[in-house]
Order: C-alpha cells, then sequence, then structure tokens
C-alpha cells in the first residue's frame, strides 16, 4: 500500500501522459511556452481568479507574493505554528520576521482568536510593521477566511492564502487559492494537484500584481528579457510540468470526489475510535492529507507499521521549535504544540480501495 500512489494515477492516465510528454519533447520549447500560457488561463478559469502566474515551486510563489506586497526586514508577518516550514520560510527570506499563531485543535487551522491576541501583543511589544498574515490551508481544507478576511482588513494587514494543499477546496462555491488579497499553490508530486516535479502559482484578480509577477519570476524583465528593470528570481514553469498539469486538471473534480468518498468511508469506520477530521457541512477539502489525532498514535503507528501501511506525522514539530526560527523565542502555541504528539496521516489518495481502506480501520481499531 502506498502512502499516495501516484503509480495508479499514472497508470489510470497514462496515454494521455505519455502523449503530452512526447508532444512537449518533439515541440522544442521546454520552460513557460503555450502550454504553460493555456494552463495559466484554465487554473484561473477553475479557480475563479483573473490572474494566474505560474512560477518554480510553492516556496517561490510565497516569496513572489511578499516581494509583489513589498514587504521585507521591519515587518511582521502572521504564520500558523502548525504548518510546512515553507510559509515561514519564505518571510524570512524575503527578511520580514514571522510571527508564530496558534492553530484551532478541530481543523488544524491558523486560529482567529489567538491571531486577535498576536496582532495586539506585536503591536504593544516590538517596534515592527505589521504588514500581512499567511493563512494556510493545512490538509486541504480551507482556512476560516469568513472571519479572517474582516480582521485583516480592520488591521490594515495583507491577507495570503498558502493553498498548497488546497487547491481544489471550497467554502460554499468559493474555491481556494481565491481567498484574501492574493493566492499561491504547489504543485509538487504530492499535493493534490501535482506535476512531475517541481512547480507552483499564484492567484490574484490585481491586475499590476500579476504584471509584476511575470517580471519577477524572469529576473525582473521590463520590456524584453534582456531589459532587466528591477531584481528578480529566476523561477518559472517548466513546459512538461505544464502538459502534465493540463491532463491532470482533466481529471482533477473526479478525484476531489474520489478522496471525499474515502474520507466518508474512513470517518465511517473510525467513528468512537479515534477523532477523525471534521468538515463543516458548507466546506468541500481536497483532502491532501487524511489526518487522525489519538493518544495513543505512537501505538497506531507502530502496529500499521507492522501491517506495512505507510504513515506519516505531519507535523512532529511546530514550525517555532524548528532550530532555524529557535532565536526568534515567542510567545507559545500550546495548541500547535499538543498537536505534535496525538496527529497521524493515513493513507489518501484518489486509487485506494476498499479493502485497503479497511486494513488501515482494522489495524488503527486493533491497536486502539
Ligand atoms: C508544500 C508546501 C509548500 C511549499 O511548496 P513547494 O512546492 O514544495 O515549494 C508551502 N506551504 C505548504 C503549506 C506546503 O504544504
Amino acid at each position: 500500500m502506498q502512502f499516495r500512489d501516484l503509480h495508479r494515477q499514472y497508470q489510470a492516465m497514462k496515454a494521455e501522459i505519455d502523449d503530452a510528454l512526447l508532444k512537449t519533447a518533439s515541440s522544442g520549447a521546454f520552460v513557460l511556452g503555450d502550454a504553460v500560457a493555456e494552463l495559466e488561463q484554465q487554473l484561473a478559469d477553475y479557480v475563479g481568479v483573473k490572474h494566474c502566474v505560474t512560477c518554480a515551486s510553492g516556496t517561490d510563489a510565497l516569496r513572489m507574493a511578499l516581494m509583489v506586497l513589498n514587504i521585507g526586514p521591519g515587518d511582521a508577518v502572521f504564520v500558523p505554528d502548525f504548518t510546512f516550514f515553507a510559509t515561514a520560510e519564505a518571510v524570512a527570506m524575503v527578511g520580514a520576521t514571522p510571527i508564530f499563531v496558534d492553530v484551532n485543535g478541530d481543523d488544524f487551522n491558523i486560529d482567529v482568536d489567538d491571531l486577535s491576541e498576536k496582532i495586539r501583543y506585536t503591536e504593544e511589544h516590538t517596534d515592527l510593521h505589521l504588514a500581512a498574515v499567511i493563512a494556510v490551508d493545512l490538509f486541504g481544507q480551507p482556512a476560516n477566511y469568513i472571519d479572517l478576511e474582516p480582521l485583516c482588513r480592520g488591521h490594515n494587514l495583507y491577507l495570503i492564502e498558502d493553498g498548497a494543499q488546497g487547491f481544489g477546496s471550497a467554502i460554499g462555491g468559493t474555491k481556494a487559492c481565491s481567498f484574501g488579497d492574493i493566492s499561491t499553490t504547489s504543485f509538487f508530486p504530492a499535493k493534490p494537484l501535482g506535476c512531475y516535479g517541481d512547480g507552483g502559482a499564484l492567484f490574484t484578480d490585481n491586475d499590476d500584481w500579476a504584471a509584476l509577477l511575470r517580471s519577477l519570476r524572469v529576473h525582473g524583465k521590463g520590456a524584453d528579457k534582456y531589459d532587466n528593470v528591477r531584481i528578480g528570481l529566476n523561477s518559472r514553469l517548466d513546459t512538461i510540468q505544464a502538459s502534465v498539469l493540463q491532463v491532470k486538471l482533466k481529471h482533477f473534480d473526479d478525484e476531489l470526489k474520489a478522496v471525499n468518498d474515502i474520507a466518508q468511508r474512513y470517518n465511517d469506520l473510525l467513528r468512537g475510535k479515534v477523532t477523525a477530521p471534521i468538515v463543516p457541512p458548507a466546506v468541500t477539502s481536497s483532502f491532501a492529507q487524511y489526518t487522525i489525532q489519538s493518544d495513543n498514535r505512537d501505538a497506531i503507528q507502530a502496529r500499521l507499521k507492522k501491517a506495512d501501511i505507510p504513515s506519516m506525522i505531519y507535523y512532529s514539530r511546530t514550525v517555532s521549535q524548528q532550530t532555524a526560527f529557535a532565536h526568534l523565542g515567542q510567545q507559545p502555541c500550546p495548541v500547535a504544540e499538543q498537536l505534535t504528539h496525538t496527529v497521524l496521516s493515513m493513507p489518501m489518495h484518489p486509487y485506494l480501495t476498499d479493502q485497503e481502506i479497511e486494513k488501515v480501520t482494522e489495524t488503527i481499531i486493533a491497536a486502539v
């Protein structure tokens, strides 16, 4: 059993993907190109925003979002303490200071009350300029944008959506990667919509920001490639990745339905045994991870391992506990810290069989 079975996905789409790969090889265009421009339009339409600008990774997308918003030294950017390192890494990369905010114990996303508290604390106790909030759609579930958007507006903070794990999810009819002022995603192979290497994208309705991003990703180009008007990056999507993503996007809604059905099946079988992820009725998750909580986490993981079932601890330490951020010495985030002891992510992908689901749940139940 695979944790995320990309081989089965390839088998299901093999003819189309092989065709796309060969077409790219014979086209002679390898960086950006027509496939990238087409994909950007398709992704913008899918999400329901005006512009999609692709780039080389989800980490670069975050960094470019911060660059467009002119965030740098002296700026505070609020980030959840329970997320993948890159969310806070991008903040430090542009010279700004990440301020760690606690998360909710049920949906793992940024806690709006603690955000209010950390805004107040940072205003009173530091000289930092309060610049932005990065909310993460952790494990595929959108953050609480209904409350985040007015809070950020009230404090003049930009709201950035890190949708690396949330592409395809939605609140009501509104798709992830359309929330806040600017959104980012990742096409790393194991993300909900993944390519065959690294890739990322930004989404915005702002024409000027989109133009700036297109300049930043090619060394700050001006009128042409060799007219450099600002300091940028080399951060472009490869044509071959765009061609693979175009194929996968056609099947994406079927895959989303499959992971939601599988999550429901997991929930039904695990009810009362462990804490299953809770998705409110108005919300659709993209289930980048199916993450349970249990006080017997380590025993469950050992039992799964014995049965040859892969499982992962996302995350075994909070971001503020990472060595690279140890010097910041900020206010504690007790919920995030507690979660590092109880969370366990199960095999989850659209091609998981009923038999595999039952094997996983029976093994968990035997362990508790
Ligand atoms: C994966 C991920 C990123 C970084 O994406 P890469 O494409 O790997 O650079 C950023 N934020 C979150 C929440 C992620 O899960």
